[in-house]
């Protein structure tokens, strides 16, 4: 979330000396998880434009699984004009401070989005954490970082209605213990499975909204094993979608 460094600093600084004294390069806005010091478009490349494109992917449009590359080329432009429209910002595709205001409004300190949250996407059969994967803890969690972002596009696309992951990480073990093969996508933390809160809506319109959201991997209802939750994951460079009950 948001949070009034800048405030909090002109008044530290008031305290102790009786002046104000600013930093030039204070951004305007600060955010506890991540703060961007500069306007991006087209053509930037830098590690705040894979934050960026961490945050914006979901909006990538139909049928698009958005590389997080640190190149701000054409497919983050729509992603960044696709994010403002649907949150009434100027949709211009170049991020600067409004856009950046509104992702710190959108995530909590944790940088999880504001509808999702670790706990909820990680370690499986009652262990939580994020070892015993495929990968290390901390790219089990960058990966699930970017599958809830798109998740939290997936919420708001559909009228921000509330979803739930009932699976996200699973060590090997627990993989093979539901029934997985043990190194499948869940076990990278790529991989979220979702349902409907309280019958709000069906798996079938999560499944359809979900193509929209840079999604590379869709199985819902009608694939075997996948009629009581949409899965999808972030796995890179494929498209592979199959709902067959909900007409994909
Ligand atoms: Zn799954």
């Amino acid at each position: 979330m948001r949070r009034r460094l800048s405030t909090l600093l002109a008044a530290i600084a008031l305290a102790m000396t009786g002046l104000v004294v600013l930093s030039s390069t204070t951004p305007a806005n600060a955010d506890a998880c991540y703060t961007w010091s500069r306007t991006l478009k087209a053509g930037a490349t830098g590690a705040d434009v894979s934050q960026l494109q961490i945050r914006v992917a979901g909006w990538a449009g139909y049928r698009t699984n958005m590389a997080v590359d640190g190149s701000y080329g054409p497919q983050t432009t729509t992603a960044v004009k696709n994010f403002q429209a649907a949150y009434g910002l100027s949709a211009d595709g170049v991020a600067g401070p409004d856009t950046f205001t509104k992702l710190y409004g959108l995530q909590k300190d944790d940088c999880s989005p504001a509808h999702f949250s670790w706990t909820e996407v990680d370690g499986g059969c009652g262990v939580g954490g994020y070892s015993g994967g495929s990968v290390s803890s901390s790219t089990v969690k960058a990966n699930l970082l970017r599958a809830m972002w798109r998740a939290e596009a997936l919420r708001h696309r559909m009228g921000d209605i509330p979803l739930r992951v009932t699976s996200g990480f699973r060590s090997q073990s627990c993989d093979r213990s539901v029934g997985g093969s043990g190194t499948g996508q869940h076990t990278y933390g790529r991989a979220i499975d979702v349902v409907p809160v309280n019958g709000n809506t069906t798996l079938c319109r999560i499944a359809q909204a979900a193509r929209y959201v840079s999604f590379g991997t869709l199985l819902g209802p009608g694939y075997p094993d996948h009629n009581d939750h949409v899965h999808v994951d972030i796995r890179p460079d494929r498209i592979f979608w199959s709902a067959p009950s909900c007409g994909i």
